[in-house]
């Protein structure tokens, strides 16, 4: 343990709420793939913090961005026009699903937005008591609406009441959705590949029940892409590997390279449901956060890199499917989750390998999650399965 860390959690520990329970690592520096703490250690990050810095740490072109953008103007308001804002919404726009953009700070807020149109398109339509539905281990986000909506989270009684309104069926389960959505549906708000309960893409059957089903109904159909999207897995956007066109996708983490930025972006069904007065956010859509999230775009929006992330991926994937202890590996493009056979410790493979020098995380009990960075090098990949080898072996 380094002084400088146990200064750092010596005033969390009386300071800070205890929201979270943190590896004792205390980072200081980023490049890259890489990362550095506080005693001057190097680790090769295959977490991006939980896939936000997916164009690597402190990318030049992001850090020019914010730099350039800060020096010359920080923030305004929404009550006034700001060109990185329109910018950014026009390309969300056209890279997606031709409609408008509302920008918010966070994912969770970005499905604050997409729950508000849902319901006001259904009062629209006539439903008194709209109803929006999940899958089961879908994770949306902690503010009230996106809570409701992630079930694993919802039956939380100590913070309830929940916000009513929500149900959910079983991951995947085509036949379950198409029987939950009716005439009450607002909308099927899902995850089109779950992240949080451990990588699970959601079979392309499952989607086209939704599409089909929401289409009979009225309903609109959500894709929350706030881990999936901008890159991920190998195409700008979740859903283009799939074959339905949701209503709506929400993204948020990758978006702004590190600076807090979601955005709700519409199909022309949802486009124009919210008006004055509807919704809104002091900070949203300022210039830093969207002159990044524009310099990441110029990155990620390029069919050579995302080339790589299919490529590089099923290196990855492959390497790690053949490693002894591994159970299964999921995932597209350059999000994975691996299951551990029975028997092994991911939490403690997990913190064994970051003590090695590699970041990933644990977000299921037998599971890995890797969420490297879009511009992963070949040789750090190889570097990264060793690792893993070994501390399946050693953990
Ligand atoms: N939706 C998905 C799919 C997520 O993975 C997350 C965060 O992990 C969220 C929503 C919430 O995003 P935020 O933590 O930025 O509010």
């Amino acid at each position: 343990m380094t002084a400088g860390l146990e200064q750092t959690q010596a005033l969390e520990e009386r300071y800070l709420m205890r929201t979270y329970k943190r590896a004792p690592v205390d980072f200081v520096r980023g490049e890259g793939s890489l990362l550095w703490d506080a005693d001057g250690n190097e680790y090769l990050d295959f977490l991006t913090g939980i896939s936000v810095c997916s164009v690597g740490h402190c990318h030049p072109r992001v850090v020019a961005a914010i730099r350039e953008q800060s020096e010359r103007l920080i923030h305004v308001s929404n009550l006034f026009y700001t060109e990185p804002m329109a910018r950014l919404a026009q390309r969300l726009s056209e890279s997606s699903l031709g409609g408008r953009v509302f920008f918010a700070n966070s994912g969770t807020e970005a499905n604050e937005c997409a729950i508000k149109i849902a319901r006001k398109h259904a009062h629209a339509r006539g439903v008194s008591a709209p109803e929006i539905i999940s899958f089961e281990s879908d994770f949306h986000g902690r503010t009230y609406g996106a809570l409701a909506a992630t079930p694993g989270l919802a039956g939380n009684e100590a913070l309830g009441p929940m916000l009513p309104g929500f149900r959910s069926v079983p991951r995947g389960d085509a036949e379950a959705l198409r029987a939950a959505v009716g005439e009450r549906t607002a909308a099927v708000l899902i995850e089109p590949i779950q992240g949080e309960s451990g990588i699970h893409p959601i079979p392309d059957e499952a989607l086209v029940a939704a599409r089909e089903a929401c289409d009979e109904s009225g309903a609109l159909l959500i894709f929350d892409e706030i881990q999936a999207g901008v890159g991920r897995t190998g195409s700008l956007w979740a859903y283009q590997q799939t074959p339905v066109r949701p209503d709506a996708i929400t993204a948020a983490k990758a978006l702004g390279g590190g600076m807090p930025i979601g955005a709700c972006i519409t199909g022309p069904a949802a486009a124009d449901v919210l008006e004055p007065g509807d919704h809104g956010s002091t900070f949203a859509g300022g210039p830093v956060a969207t002159s990044a999230a524009l310099a990441v775009l110029d990155i990620v929006d390029d069919p050579g890199l995302l080339r790589g992330v299919r490529e590089r991926g099923e290196t990855l994937r492959a390497g790690l499917a053949a490693l002894d202890g591994v159970a299964e590996v999921r995932g597209r493009g350059l999000m994975i989750g691996v299951r551990l056979e029975p028997g092994l410790d991911a939490a403690a493979v997990g913190a064994h390998l970051l003590r090695r020098g590699l970041v990933v995380n644990v977000p299921a009990e037998s599971t890995l999650r890797l969420l490297p960075p879009l511009v992963v090098e070949d040789d750090q990949i190889e570097r990264a399965i060793g690792l893993i080898a070994e501390s399946l072996l050693e953990a």
